[in-house]
């Protein structure tokens, strides 16, 4: 069932004041941990923020986001190109770290692990799902799925079983000799699919999955990811710029400028577009703004 959860819910301070009553709140602890089951939340992401520097000039990717991922659920990041969803994925993944702030994996704080700690949660944990499906080229279909099985210390007859298995399962079982460059994208965005799943992770994170892909194939990629969410439990995290993704999933965050502005489900965004939601959105913001401008000046 889909939750409504406002942003502030999300939030530390408005978290734990909600769990009153436990009188267990310690002020001067560094990473707070909120009183609720621990085991609902796969991914807890809190005050991330994330600065890039060009030159001398800074580009404040992330301001400050905190964002709750129940286990078992399809959550979709919306927003425009250049509003922080690929550098929340680099994040939550393990590819990058925060400037400020702390990503939570099953309760662990990902920026205390080692390095063969961080390889091993980004090997068993998480699948990785792009854009562009970053296949290797010179390897097959097989190779590509089986490459991850080869990090995480699988027999090679563990490796050929299970990579038969995953690319049959994505109906491409008569093209796994093939290499990424004789796959249309939508075949190569099933491998991609089958390579993430090559370690059972318990997360997969799609970075635009179908940005590159015609509506119809879209959608065949779309209804894969919902069926492996249902079906096997595995958590969804997807940027998308997709009507047909967000429709189908839990809840829906959105993310303008490196905050989040909301988190609510689809059907809460009706029969919007994303464009138009957002567009929405922004006109309410800046409105919003205007009005705290002017209420400010007047107070002077
Ligand atoms: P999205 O995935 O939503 O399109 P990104 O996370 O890629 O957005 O980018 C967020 C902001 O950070 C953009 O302004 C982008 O130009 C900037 N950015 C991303 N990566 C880098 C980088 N490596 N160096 C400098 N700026 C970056
Ligand atoms: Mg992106």
């Amino acid at each position: 069932m889909s939750t409504n959860t406002p942003l502030d819910g999300a939030t530390p301070a408005t978290a734990s004041s909600g769990s009153s009553g436990g009188g267990t709140a310690v002020a001067s602890a560094p990473a707070p941990r909120e009183e609720y089951n621990a085991n609902e939340y796969i991914v807890r992401v809190r005050n991330v923020k994330r600065v890039y520097y060009i030159g001398e000039n800074p580009v404040h990717a992330l301001r400050g986001i905190s964002l709750d991922v129940k286990r078992g659920e399809f959550m979709a990041i919306m927003g425009p190109s250049g509003s922080g969803k690929s550098t929340l994925f680099n994040m939550v993944g393990g590819l990058d770290k925060p400037t400020e702030g702390t990503v939570f994996i099953d309760e662990v704080d990902i920026a205390q692990l080692d390095a063969g700690e961080l390889a091993w949660l980004r090997c068993r944990k998480i699948g990785y799902i792009f854009q562009t499906f970053n296949l290797i080229p010179v390897m097959t279909a097989l190779e590509n799925v089986t490459l991850p099985m080869i990090f995480a210390g699988a027999s090679l007859d563990e490796q050929m079983e299970r990579g038969r298995k995953l690319l049959d399962m994505v109906g491409l079982a008569h093209r796994m000799y093939n290499k990424p460059g004789q796959l249309s994208g939508g075949q190569q965005q099933r491998v991609a699919i089958a390579r993430a799943l090559a370690n059972d992770p318990s997360i997969i994170l799609a970075d635009e999955p179908t940005g590159n892909l015609d509506q119809k194939v879209g959608e065949e990629i779309i209804q894969m990811l919902k069926r492996l969410n249902k079906e096997s439990g595995v958590t969804i995290i997807t940027a998308t710029h997709d009507d047909k993704m967000y429709k189908r999933s839990d809840r829906v965050s959105i993310v303008i400028d490196g905050e989040i502005q909301a988190v609510v489900p689809p059907d809460e965004l009706g029969d919007n577009t994303v464009d138009g939601f957002l567009a929405n959105l922004k006109e309410q913001k800046d409105q919003q703004e205007a009005a705290k401008l002017a209420g400010n000046t007047a107070s002077i």
